[in-house]
């Protein structure tokens, strides 16, 4: 199985010479079974990863694509409108999220609002694939609640993995998700997280305990977050605490700072490896194959 990231930007994408080498889309990552694949988060790595889908010849990129969301943030939805294979009618994309009925929309209406004509020249409804919304309360998640008996729906007819997801502190809230792949491999997805007065929310931990792969929020230095309070994110040394205590064998970090140019993420990436070996920040286009 391998994960490939399309999108490791966080907040807004940047395009400047000094931001190549990482990249500048915002969040998109590939879950790329043997026999079927799933998307996390739309934002603009999305369309590049839609050409791809759209020139390979596989089947499994022609069944029922699984696009599971951690919030409706610009920076995770933004490229949807502009992902190609959304526009063919011979395929199939089964959309899911938790909690979404904490804002008082429909799953549907997040989509179709941001593509409404005052927005986008195409509708909803005109782009032509067929889609399936999967909501799934997160009313039950409440605080002490254990992440392993929340077992979201099935993510599409005939899929093997399974899917926990945990809400967690960000403005507004967002999701983490554990992702059990076909081949039985763990990967945890975790971006878009603040730990309340810097403690590790012991629920992540659990979320990402044996992950083969760890996917985590690194936005900010530990010097930035102090500074960054509120604003929804942690910091790599975070991430690295997760890691450590929930024993995972790769953490990538993911969501960089738009203000973050390759050299500076490269230093924080060494820095990052010397206190967990097994760690990388993840770049646009980069494969993790597990
Ligand atoms: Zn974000
Ligand atoms: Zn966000």
């Amino acid at each position: 199985m391998n994960v490939k990231f399309y999108g490791t930007r966080g907040s807004t994408p940047v395009c400047e010479p000094g931001f190549q080498q990482f990249g500048g889309n915002t969040s998109c990552v590939l879950i790329d079974g043997p026999d079927r694949v799933g998307i996390l988060d739309a934002g603009t790595g999305i369309r590049q990863l839609g050409k791809e889908m759209l020139a390979s010849t596989e089947e499994r990129f022609r069944r029922p694509v699984f696009m599971l969301f951690s919030h409706f943030h610009w920076d995770h939805i933004q490229g949807f409108p502009f992902f190609a294979p959304a526009y063919d009618p011979a395929r199939e994309f089964v959309i899911t999220a938790m909690g979404i009925d904490r804002f008082h929309h429909s799953l549907r209406s997040v989509f179709s609002h941001q593509m409404e004509e005052v927005y986008f020249p195409v509708s909803l409804d005109q782009m032509g694939a067929k889609f399936t919304f999967k909501e799934s309360s997160g009313d039950s998640l409440g605080e002490d609640d254990v992440p392993e008996v929340h077992t979201p729906q099935p993510p599409a007819p005939g899929h093997e993995a399974r899917v926990i997801g945990v809400l967690h502190n960000h403005p507004g809230g967002a999701y983490s998700y554990r992702i059990k792949g076909q081949n039985g491999k763990i990967v945890t997805y975790c971006t878009d997280i603040e730990y309340a007065n810097g403690v590790i929310d012991e629920r992540i931990v659990a979320l990402a305990r044996d992950a083969d792969l760890l996917i985590h929020d690194a936005q900010y230095t530990p010097d930035e977050l102090k500074t960054h309070r509120g604003w929804g994110h942690s910091s790599w040394e975070q991430a690295c605490e997760v890691a450590e205590r929930a024993n995972v064998k790769l953490l990538a970090l993911t969501h960089h700072d738009p203000n973050h140019d390759d050299e500076m993420l490269r230093g924080m990436e060494k820095a990052c490896q010397q206190r967990f070996k097994d760690s990388v920040f993840a770049r646009d286009q980069m494969v993790v194959d597990i």
